[in-house]
Formats: C-alpha cells, structure tokens, sequence
C-alpha cells in the first residue's frame, strides 16, 4: 500500500475513531447516535449510506480458517459479493480501485465501511473455511 500523507492519515484515525464509536453505541445502547452518524457521514461521504443499508441487510461475512487468517465477504447492492481485508483498507470491488486509489474521492469504499461498522457492532456472520480455502479466495484477488 502507498505511504499515506500525514493529513490523509489524520483523516483515517478519525474515521476509525468514529467507527469504534458507532460500535460501542450499538453494543452498549442497541443503536448509533445521530451525532455519531452525521460525522461519520461527514468523514465517509457519499459512500456511508449504502454501507448502513449493507449492514442492516447483514450482508457482512466474516471468514475464517483453521491457521487464524481472516478476511471479510460484503455484498452490496449489486448482488456481488466482494473481499475485503483487514489489515488494509483493500476491497475488490470497482470503486475501491477508483475512487479510493485512483481519484482518492473517498476514504473507503462502502464495502469497507460496511465491514468496520458490522464487526464493530458484532451483527456480522461468521463462515469457517478450510486452510485450502482461504488460499484460493486469496489468490482469486489478483
Ligand atoms: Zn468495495
């Protein structure tokens, strides 16, 4: 991944600030403050309202295998279900390479948004697959 500007960086301790918050509001009080949404909309933009609708369709999927690696399936309104990472802000969808990478007009895509805000208020579902798996939805990335 290419080094972040300082101020890009400022930006996303930010929003992961504020995607902790949305978390910790749902498990704590069943749902996410006005004042939490409106400056995650602030933060995230154009992408936050499909990412919320993603959520509320649980269409987050964590998926894990045996040797501890993790990644995340999120399907948007397309239908087509696309991989996220959690060690980075990578999707594999169209907009991640885009808007986020190419034109840097947003933050995150809303697959990643979506996946932050579901593992954060724990409503994402959990597949296991094996080791073998894993590697070829991997490898299927590039
Ligand atoms: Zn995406």
């Amino acid at each position: 991944m290419a080094k972040m500007s300082p101020a890009r960086q400022t930006i996303i301790n930010v929003a992961e600030q504020l995607l902790e918050d949305a978390g910790t509001a749902y498990t704590t009080t069943g749902a996410v403050s006005d004042e939490i949404l409106s400056a995650l909309k602030f933060v995230f933009k154009a992408p936050l309202l499909p990412a919320l609708v993603i959520v509320d369709h649980r269409e987050v999927t964590t998926i894990t295998c045996p040797s501890g690696r993790k990644m995340y399936q999120v399907v948007g309104s397309s239908g087509t279900p696309y991989i996220c990472l959690p060690s980075s802000y990578y999707c594999s969808c169209p907009s991640y390479r885009y808007s986020v990478l190419l034109r840097d007009e947003h933050l995150m895509c809303k697959h990643v948004i979506a996946m932050k805000l579901a593992v954060g208020m724990g409503v994402s579902k959990q597949q296991e697959v094996t080791d073998q798996e894993m590697t070829t939805l991997l490898k299927s990335l590039e």
